[in-house]
């Protein structure tokens, strides 16, 4: 069970009875049971009708090759690239893959396509993983894999060539499911787009003299504007705003710069528009 995924549920308001991690199944506090599975299993649950919804990042629905699910929502988190990376010495680099080109990966689905979509015979060798190593004990001259930070691919020697997929986590339904329980797999739905659009956002709240309040509200655009409060102390306001966590600490010291007192940046677990 990836980590995310409870820390999403429980944002949304859905308590997992969990006692242990090796748990298989939990039940919720809402009519919900949950069932834990391997990543490459949840598309074929899902479109087989074993289970009404599933949560497993596009990269794994993709090389899954399933087709009977509907992706109702992207979640967001789990963000990572399918690439094509070669070592940093490679005589390969920048230009299209030779024919015969051995190409290690764990996603040779999608590693077949891509090279057939661009015409390139390429020869993709499936590996379950260390994917990284198999330039360098002669396996193969290239590889495709996920890259979040790109840290494994620059520790190994390796370097992106081309990109193939942006992936995420995404909320699975079946389509027969989507069609008799609308109502609650919308409900359910809307409870998790709550927690995305929360991510990577915060509340800040300051008090300013009220004769720079027209400064406070282009610092603070919000989301519809800051929201402006009366205060006690006479000269002051108070604004309240949605910011976006890489722009708080440049947001902090634009507020002081026009004598805002008492600020607060405050976490938001959810976010209705
Ligand atoms: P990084 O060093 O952050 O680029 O991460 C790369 C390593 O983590 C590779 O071995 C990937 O297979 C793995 N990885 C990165 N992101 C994901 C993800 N979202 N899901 C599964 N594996 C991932």
């Amino acid at each position: 069970m990836n980590p995310k995924t409870l820390e999403t549920l429980r944002k949304a308001g859905i308590r997992v009875h969990l006692q242990s991690e090796r748990q298989l199944f939990a039940a919720t506090d809402h009519d919900l049971d949950l069932v834990f599975t391997r990543a490459a299993d949840i598309p074929g649950f899902v479109a087989e009708g074993v289970v009404d919804l599933g949560i497993t990042g596009l990269d794994v629905l993709r090389e899954s090759g399933v087709e009977n699910v509907v992706e109702v929502r992207d979640l967001g988190y789990g963000a990572c690239r399918l690439v094509v990376a070669l070592p940093e010495e490679s005589p390969l680099r920048g230009q299209p893959l030779p024919t015969g080109t051995k190409v290690a990966t764990s996603f040779p689905r999608i590693a077949r396509a891509h090279f057939a979509s661009r015409g390139l015979d390429v020869h993709v060798i499936q590996v379950s993983g260390a994917t990284e190593l198999t330039p360098h004990i002669g396996v193969a001259s290239a590889i495709v894999d996920l890259v979040s930070s790109g840290s494994t691919l620059a520790m190994n020697g390796l370097v992106e060539e081309e990109e193939i997929l942006r992936s995420s986590a995404r909320l699975l339904a079946n389509p027969e499911a989507l069609r008799s329980k609308s109502v609650e797999i919308a409900r359910l739905a809307a409870q998790l787009d709550s927690v995305v659009q929360a991510e990577g956002k915060r509340y800040v709240m300051a008090n300013v003299p009220a004769s720079r309040l027209e400064e406070a509200r282009r610092i603070l655009p919000g989301l519809n504007g800051p929201t402006i409060l009366e205060v006690a102390q006479p000269g002051m306001k108070a604004v309240h705003a949605v910011v976006a966590e890489r722009l708080v600490n440049e947001t902090l010291e634009r507020l002081q710069a026009i004598g805002a007192q008492g600020i607060l940046v405050l976490p938001i677990e959810r976010l209705v528009a």
